[in-house]
């Protein structure tokens, strides 16, 4: 069974948008208020963002969400990125690194926006990241994943404790992430519970991105094209996701158009779509137009605006 809670729906500015006097962005629907786009799996006991942008810290307060076995990042953009400071308070509870995945790209983008995580000196309380590198192939995350207790020594940072009793700073190390194992999606390997996810390639605009499979959830978000040969990674599912942010043609965005084009054509049960933005009408009046166009185009699946704490599950 897996589970997908989407936390934020919006596009990269939200919903609404500061200062925006439009009836979308002073609607009192709570369905009309969406964070950043982000969603949270649980899957054979694991626990997965996709995506910590800068309401990363409302999300995990209002689903009261108090672990994470693994942060996937989409792209680099900071509606995605921009959250990855708060994971300091998981650091501390857990006393461990946060493990991140994402490419090479992205961590290019982290060095960049983050020197101070890399630092080699880090200043004391800095995010403590363990950073898997994928490279499009479907990959494992395991409950094995240590990098070792961490010690907080007040005033001067985290160490890790040696066998010597000694303390070695933490480094926020890179690895490559392990490739999924043939067979089941999930199981035990060494000992160890594993989960399968596949991730699917797409661009936004110039930029390649990743979206991800999980069983028969596969979420998908900023994208304007998905190359042919992803085709055969998104068949039968029960779930998809895909993002559109308005009704005119968007460089870097499925257009409405597109979305409704793409979704029959995906042909999962359920379409979700997300990154939304107040160009949109408010929720109820949208649910309705889908529905209409849905039935007018004779669209091969049930396609719904996602919206702020709904959950989906698939066997
Ligand atoms: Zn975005
Ligand atoms: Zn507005
Ligand atoms: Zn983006």
């Amino acid at each position: 069974m897996t589970r997908l809670t989407f936390l934020g729906t919006g596009t990269s500015q939200g919903v609404p948008i500061i200062a925006c006097p439009c009836d979308r962005c002073q609607s009192t629907d709570p369905h009309d208020k969406r964070f950043r786009a982000a969603a949270y799996i649980e899957s054979e006991g694991f626990q997965v963002l996709v995506d910590a942008g800068p309401d990363f810290r409302m999300q995990m307060l209002a689903r009261n969400i108090r672990h994470l076995d693994a942060i996937l990042l989409t792209h680099k953009h900071k509606d995605h990125t921009g959250g990855l400071d708060d994971v300091r308070s998981l650091n501390y509870i857990d006393r461990k690194a946060v493990e991140i995945y994402c490419e090479p790209e992205v961590l290019a983008a982290l060095r960049n926006d983050y020197a101070y995580a890399f630092a080699e000196h880090k200043y004391p309380g800095a995010p403590e990241w363990h950073v898997h590198l994928l490279d499009g192939r479907p990959f494992r995350i395991t409950s094995l994943e240590n990098t070792g207790e961490l010690e907080w020594v007040h005033d001067v940072g985290y160490f890790f404790r040696q066998p010597d009793g000694s303390l070695v700073p933490s480094d926020n190390a890179v690895v490559d992430a392990l490739p999924a194992l043939p067979g089941p999606d999930c199981g035990v390997a060494d000992g160890h519970r594993y989960l399968n996810i596949t991730p699917i390639r797409g661009m936004h605009d110039q930029m390649p991105v990743l979206g991800f499979r999980f069983g028969n959830i596969a979420y998908l978000t900023d994208m304007s094209s998905i190359p042919e040969s992803e085709s055969v990674k998104l068949e039968g599912l029960e779930h998809l996701t895909l993002n559109t942010v308005g009704y005119k043609p968007h460089h870097s965005h499925f257009s409405l158009d597109e979305a409704l084009a793409l979704a029959n054509r995906i042909g999962a049960r359920h379409t979700w779509l997300t990154h939304l933005s107040h160009t949109f009408p408010p929720h109820r009046q949208f649910c309705e137009d889908l529905r209409k166009l849905c039935r007018e185009r004779g669209i091969r699946s049930d396609v719904q605006p996602a919206y702020d704490g709904l959950t989906i599950t698939a066997p």
